[in-house]
């Protein structure tokens, strides 16, 4: 990076934008289409390993852009060796955490997500999944939540998400294998980093490049009622997953403080809206929470609030942080709350959230102290 803080770093451009600054330099829409394609379909690692690029055009390249890879700070493996988790640098110092999940019997479920269904093993190989990030921390103090638990950071830039999948794509390349799922499950909250996550999903999806499909693609939020209803008046191909952990105002506050800023009624009803709007389900999340949020009478509620929408309940037992001091709800707890919501006619899913054993929940790398 001999090129100054002010180079343009190539993963933050659009495939438009790319085209329009090449033309401002004289090259044809067919110089951007070999670099774009540079770049995500050979994940070249600068100018240079570029294909068929004249010399003068490498060189400017080299001169005035930068291609910001983030370098592996650390990487964590689980040992069911089904998760491998990365601490990847920033230019400024931070770090972000990145997650791999190989799913060898992921099933074929209507999200494509990273998810078991116990008792059910399937056979597909190569469906990897990427969780990535899109914010350093967190501003929305979820208190059971590692990165919420660290507050604050900053905002990713496009080209910082673009090259999280980026990573996760070389090392899938160097098994033979490609990525095919996408979770926005990482550190931060998309929507309220609602314009560069469009951005980098944008170029992740372009079908020159990365071509990661729509459907494989699940962005979550904490419930930012604006940015869901941005993406439903935008009409926005990605899956929607929204995090409600309690179907009451007073106990969701309690879990999630922007449920203050954003009450149930209000969500509920833009989630309506969106899966009206787009025809589309949404999947709800929930952390399950011994004795907090998980009893026979948390279910109904759930049934009822959710009753004759196209939704599908996520059911996450808690994985313990350090910040928090609550206890995951037990299997055969989680299936009585499964069966209660199975009475109001919702389909759930019990979500295991793998690499437990290394502390490797969100944001959990990035708090542990040996990484630090
Ligand atoms: N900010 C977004 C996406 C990142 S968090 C959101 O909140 O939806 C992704 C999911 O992991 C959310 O459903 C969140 O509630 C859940 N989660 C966070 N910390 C967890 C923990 N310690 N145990 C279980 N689930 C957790
Ligand atoms: Fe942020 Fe999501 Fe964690 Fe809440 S659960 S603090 S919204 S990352």
């Amino acid at each position: 990076m001999s090129n100054g803080s002010t180079s343009v770093n190539l993963y933050d451009l659009s495939r438009a934008e790319l085209g329009a600054r090449l033309a401002a330099w004289g090259y044809s829409d067919y110089y951007a289409g070999l670099v774009w394609a540079g770049l995500y379909r050979d994940l070249a690692a600068g100018p240079e390993a570029i294909p068929g690029l004249r010399p003068e055009l490498r060189a400017r390249l080299a001169a005035e852009t930068v291609l910001s890879a983030l370098p592996v700070r650390a990487a964590i493996d689980s040992a069911d060796g089904h998760t491998r988790k990365y601490l990847l640098g920033l230019s400024d110092g931070a770090a972000i955490e990145t997650v791999l999940m190989y799913f060898r019997g992921q099933p074929a479920n209507a999200s494509g997500r990273a998810m078991t269904i116990p008792g059910r093993a399937a056979t597909v190989p190569g469906r990897a999944t990427a969780c990535i990030s899109t914010q350093v921390g967190c501003a929305m103090g979820c208190v059971f939540c590692a990165t919420g638990q660290m507050g604050f950071g900053r905002h990713l830039t496009p080209g910082e998400i673009v090259a999280q999948v980026v990573h996760i794509e070389r090392v899938l390349r160097a098994r033979g294998e490609a990525l095919r799922n996408i979770v926005l499950m990482g550190m931060g909250e998309p929507l309220h980093n609602y314009d560069a996550t469009m951005a980098a999903l944008e170029t992740v999806m372009d079908h020159r490049g990365l071509a990661i499909a729509p459907r494989f693609i699940t962005l979550s939020t904490v419930g930012v009622v604006p940015g869901i209803r941005r993406l439903t008046a935008e009409r926005r191909p990605v899956r929607l997953a929204v995090s409600l952990h309690s179907a009451t105002d007073a106990e969701r506050s309690r879990l999630v403080p922007p449920a203050r800023r954003w009450p149930l009624a209000e969500l509920m009803a833009a989630c309506r809206d969106y899966t009206v709007a787009l025809d589309r389900r949404i999947f709800f999340e929930w952390t399950l929470i011994d004795g907090q949020n998980d009893s026979l009478s948390d279910a109904h509620a759930l049934g009822r609030l959710l009753a004759g929408m196209n939704a599908h309940v996520n059911l996450i037992p808690l994985n313990p942080t350090l910040g928090y001091d609550g206890q995951p709800t037990t299997g055969p707890a989680a299936r009585a709350f499964q069966a209660v919501l199975a009475e109001h006619g919702l389909p759930s899913t019990v979500r295991q959230r793998r690499g437990i054993d290394v502390a490797a929940g969100c944001g959990q790398l990035a708090t542990a102290p040996s990484t630090s």
